[in-house]
């Protein structure tokens, strides 16, 4: 075991002091001295939500098995320690080595929402790394960045040494055999930056300049050097049955947010709701094998003792093996005392079956989410799931002894009408009543239903990137709408504040000049900003002023057709006419099947698997 980085003083001064000391069950130990490239792999969040990211284990275990490379963790110190480390000028370190990260040869962070940026320029800072790449020197670590949110890089690209877009077992490998080589030929690591300009899905900002238009607008966006690409592909793998996975996941010694074993059950997806990005940026839905899946779930609970599985996708149910896999999962996991649990079922025969045998039906709750009120509205958004498929779900659920409904929607979707927002609460007492139609003798349970909203953001490489954001008033009037809509006697509830939302509009479709607002409100003390009770929308508005930035030029700005977006250099092989026709069809609320019932058209097929190519 490493000597700990921390004292013992300082360690029993801070919350949750397993937080920072490694050296939980599986946790990868190698030798430095046999190491040439040191990576830490960096989840700007507490402890407790990077440790519960299955991408984050997935990277882990597939970059260790290289022998000449150590991969390390490091997560963002929660508020106490922070304030230590700042105290004492004390550098944040990783914790598999205990080493301080300023002497890594790469920090990688993963960019899973937006509002974990400003945890970015803090661990940065905590690092005594200089924030900003031009300041950066040859003793400093290179900064890159992946995950969702790189798909748009530019509000970090004054941060960040180089992005990687698509998934890191495609071409991470290659990156690192090509810096060990470089490395040992005496190479710097400007040069490398340079040399990265030959791999495919590796965008390095500063080989490219944009000028704007008086608007603001983008004019052009332009290569600076001339090894650089004017279009940077993403990088997918196309048979995921290749993929190792992460036989010995590291178990924490502290509760996390997931504190189970998770199955992998395809990537992508064939939804094409209308509103997200992660259906469009993952396509194309490729699945893995079955019988695999069967051993890995035996494997991984052998070797973390989890006493749960759950079986993890953007849309689980589009497993067209899912029946197989639960039913074996049941019978084999279910006298080892194993839960099962499935996120995401629609609800049909065969999900009630399955849940009835899983889950306490009298504790557990039924969640839908069909993120608007009316038909018309799911039309527009593309949302596959009727108020049939709701009502007839509920019903079936009462009747199998279920009282407790959870539904989620979006406020502030492109066309939304009072009518729709008006909807929510329609639907939510459709479904009161679908509970009363039951013999008294069946309600033998108080009827529990929670409607919770969330606000609209429109996001790059969404049919929806071209619509305006609602301001600030408009989602509080319509939330507000909502609440004297909603029938209070069976039916709960839960709303928020748009302020974060706004910001999230703001970074989604954001462009470099949004790194100046980044920064200063790193300077003004945010962190933690996904964080209620640590977010503080004075600070941002104040940073807004000192950028001398526009927070509705990103928001609340309807764009034209042929915008230039910050996002449009990276090559997601969804074509941007597709997406344009999306939008046209979300206008006149046209559905578009998802692509087991037909292809769309939207442009992956030339990448030569997945579901594309199913039948
Ligand atoms: S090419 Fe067709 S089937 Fe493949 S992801 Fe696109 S729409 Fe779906």
């Amino acid at each position: 075991m490493n000597k700990l980085n921390l004292t013992d003083d300082i360690l029993l001064s801070v919350e949750k002091p397993a937080r920072y000391i490694g050296n939980e069950v599986n946790m990868i130990e190698k030798d430095i001295a046999n190491i040439d490239i040191r990576f830490a792999l960096c989840f700007p969040d507490v402890y407790e939500i990077g440790m519960s990211h299955l991408g984050l284990q997935i990277l882990y275990d597939f970059l260790n098995k290289r022998e000449d490379t150590y991969v390390e963790r490091v997560f963002s110190p929660w508020v106490d320690l922070d304030k230590i480390l700042r105290e004492k000028n004390h550098p944040l370190f990783a914790l598999e080595s205990q080493d301080p990260l300023k002497g890594f040869d790469f920090l990688g962070f993963t960019l899973q929402y937006e509002m974990s940026y400003t945890n970015i320029l803090n661990i940065l800072d905590l690092s005594h790394i200089p924030l900003y790449s031009k300041d950066r020197s040859e003793e400093d670590p290179i900064i890159c960045a992946g995950g969702p949110c790189a798909y748009n890089p530019e509000p970090l690209a004054e941060f960040i040494d180089f992005f990687y877009i698509g998934e890191g077992e495609e071409a991470l490998n290659d990156l690192l055999d090509q810096y060990k080589a470089h490395k040992n030929n005496g190479g710097t690591k400007a040069e490398f930056l340079e040399k990265l300009l030959d791999i495919e899905g590796v965008y390095v900002p500063k080989f490219y300049d944009v000028s704007y238009h008086e608007d603001g607008t983008i004019k052009a966006f332009i290569p600076n050097h001339q090894n650089a690409k004017s279009k940077i592909k993403k990088r997918i793998v196309i048979d995921v049955n290749e993929l190792p996975f992460p036989q010995k996941p590291i178990v924490p010694y502290i509760q996390t947010v997931h504190d189970r074993v998770v199955l992998e059950l395809f990537r992508g997806c064939i939804r094409g709701c209308r509103f997200c990005q992660a259906g469009m940026i993952y396509r194309p839905l490729r699945e893995k094998n079955v019988e695999d899946l069967k051993n890995q779930a035996k494997t991984l609970i052998r070797n973390t003792g989890h006493d749960e599985i759950s079986l993890v996708s953007l849309s689980s149910n589009d497993y067209s093996e899912l029946k197989d896999l639960t039913y074996y999962l049941i019978d084999e996991l279910d006298e080892e005392g194993v839960n099962i649990s499935l996120p995401s079922l629609r609800i049909d025969e065969f999900s009630l079956d399955v849940m009835s045998k899983v889950q306490d039906v009298r504790k557990s709750s039924l969640t839908f989410a069909p993120e608007a009120g009316t038909q018309r509205l799911r039309d527009v958004i593309n949302k596959g799931i009727t108020e049939e498929d709701i009502i007839k779900g509920s019903s079936d659920a009462f009747s199998g002894g279920w009282n407790r409904v959870k539904l989620y929607f979006m406020l502030g979707l492109p066309t939304e009408t009072l009518e729709d927002v008006e909807g929510i609460a329609t639907l939510g007492q459709d479904i009161v009543e679908e509970y009363y139609k039951m013999p008294k003798e069946k309600r033998t349970q108080r009827l529990q239903i929670i409607i919770s909203t969330s606000f609209f953001v429109p996001k790059p490489f969404t049919p929806f990137q071209w619509f305006p954001q609602d301001d600030y008033e408009t989602f509080m009037e319509k939330q507000s709408f909502l609440n004297k809509k909603i029938n209070k006697k069976n039916i709960k509830y839960n709303s928020h504040d748009a302020k974060t939302s706004r910001l999230e509009g703001v970074i989604a479709r954001g462009d470099r000049k949004v790194s100046k607002v980044l920064y200063e409100a790193f300077k003004q003390g945010c962190k933690f900003d996904s964080w209620s009770e640590h977010f503080e929308y004075s600070k941002w508005e104040k940073a807004f002023e000192l950028a001398d930035v526009d927070m509705n030029f990103y928001t609340t700005r309807a764009r034209d057709k042929d915008e230039i977006f910050p996002w449009d250099f990276i090559d997601t092989e969804v074509s941007k006419d597709f997406l344009y026709r999306e939008y046209t069809r979300a206008l006149e609320s046209k559905v578009t099947p998802n692509c087991r019932l037909g292809c769309a058209n939207c442009g992956l097929k030339e990448l030569g698997g997945g579901v594309c190519y199913e039948g």
